[in-house]
C-alpha cells in the first residue's frame, strides 16, 4: 500500500484497497482507517489511534513509520489491529480541530452539539471501532490513543486513563512504563474522550498517551519518541520490551470548572502540567466561590484560564501511594 498518511491527507483511497503480506492481511476501510489481521489466529485486538488533534503531528509520523515497518515485513504481527488517524480535516489544516474538539464528543456526546465535521467523524469512528471488536473474539482488547501536549510539563510523557470499574491490568500499566511514560493519571468519572468510549463500551484497556510537545509536520524531533516507537513495535511483534520506567501514579481529585465570565484562575499561562500546590492555596475563584487545595499537595493538569464558560479550566491531581 502507498503512504497511508499521504493518502489520508489527500482524502484518497489506496489502489488496491486490500492486500496480503507474509504474516497478515490489511484492508483500508475509510479515510484514515486501516485494519491488519494476522493470518494465524491471535487472542488480542488493538486499536491504535493518533491525530485526533490535527496539530499533534509527531504521533502521526510515529504511526506512519510503524506502518511502513509492518508493510515491509519487519514486524511479525501478534495482534489484530485497527489503525486510526482521528481527524483528517484538522490534520490537513494543521489545527487542533476544525469546529469542535473531537476528543470531547465520544460516547454519543456528538449528539449534544450542532453537527459539524467533528460530530460526523466521532460518530463514524465509534461505528468503526464497534465493528472491529465485534469481528473478533479476542480475550485481550487494548486501545492506545497517542497525543502531544500544548504546554510544558514536569513529566514530558504521561498517560491519562479513563475511569474504570475494575482495576487496571498491571501488565498494561507496565507496558505504558516501557513506552517511556513518567506519570499515569487515573480519571474517576466518565468523559467524552475516545479512550473512555473504548474502555466503557468494549472493556478495553485504554490510555491516552501524551508523548511530548506539539509541533508541525516535519519539525518533530522524533528521537524524543523513540522509546514509545520501540515499545509499540515490540508490542505488535511480541518481542522483548524496552526497560520500563516506574511511572508515578495520580488520581483526579477535583476539577476547576469555569461557570461564568467571573471565573479567575490564579495560575500563569506558563504553568507547567503537574505543577504542585500546597494545602490551602487559592487556585481559582468565581464570585463567592473559592477553590482551594484540599490535600497536602495537589498538582494541576491541563490548566487553561481561557476556556469557554461551562468547560474545564484544569484538573487537580493527588498522588496514589
Ligand atoms: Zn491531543
Amino acid at each position: 500500500m502507498q503512504d497511508f498518511l499521504r493518502l489520508t491527507l489527500d482524502e484518497a483511497a489506496p489502489q488496491p484497497v486490500s492486500g496480503e503480506c507474509a504474516h497478515f492481511r490489511w484492508r483500508w476501510l475509510a479515510v484514515g482507517v486501516l485494519t491488519f489481521e494476522p493470518l494465524m489466529p491471535v487472542d488480542r485486538a488493538l486499536v491504535l489511534s493518533a491525530g485526533l488533534h490535527g496539530n499533534e503531528t509527531a504521533p502521526v509520523e510515529l504511526l506512519d513509520k510503524l506502518l511502513q515497518r509492518l508493510m515491509q515485513g519487519e514486524i511479525r504481527l501478534q495482534w489484530r489491529v485497527l489503525v486510526i488517524l482521528g481527524n483528517p480535516a484538522a490534520l490537513r489544516a494543521d489545527r487542533r480541530f476544525v469546529d469542535y474538539d473531537i476528543n470531547r464528543l465520544f460516547s454519543g456526546r456528538w449528539r449534544d452539539v450542532p453537527s459539524c465535521s467533528e460530530t460526523a467523524r466521532a460518530a463514524a469512528l465509534e461505528k468503526r471501532v464497534s465493528d472491529f471488536f465485534a469481528a473478533g473474539e479476542e480475550r485481550i482488547r487494548w486501545h492506545l490513543d497517542m497525543h502531544t501536549a500544548i504546554r510544558g510539563s514536569y513529566y514530558p510523557r504521561f498517560g491519562v486513563l479513563p475511569a474504570r470499574a475494575r482495576p487496571y491490568d498491571e501488565g498494561f500499566l507496565h507496558w505504558l512504563g516501557c513506552a517511556g511514560l513518567e506519570a499515569l493519571v487515573f480519571h474517576q468519572t466518565p468523559g467524552g474522550t475516545f479512550t473512555h468510549f473504548t474502555s466503557a463500551t468494549f472493556a478495553a484497556l485504554s490510555c491516552t498517551l501524551e508523548l511530548g510537545k506539539a509541533r508541525p509536520f516535519g519539525s518533530n524531533d522524533l528521537s524524543q519518541f523513540n522509546q514509545a516507537a520501540q515499545a509499540l513495535a515490540a508490542l505488535l511483534g511480541g518481542e522483548a520490551l524496552p526497560v520500563a520506567n516506574a511511572p508515578r501514579r495520580y488520581r483526579v481529585a477535583g476539577q476547576l470548572i469555569r461557570h461564568s465570565e467571573a471565573f479567575i484562575l490564579h495560575m500563569a499561562d506558563s504553568t507547567l502540567n503537574f505543577t504542585p500546590f500546597p494545602r490551602g492555596t487559592l487556585l481559582a475563584e468565581e464570585g463567592e466561590t473559592r477553590y482551594e487545595v484540599q490535600h497536602d499537595i495537589e498538582r494541576v493538569l491541563f490548566p487553561n484560564p481561557h476556556v469557554a464558560p461551562g468547560l474545564r479550566a484544569g484538573l487537580m491531581l493527588v498522588e496514589i501511594t
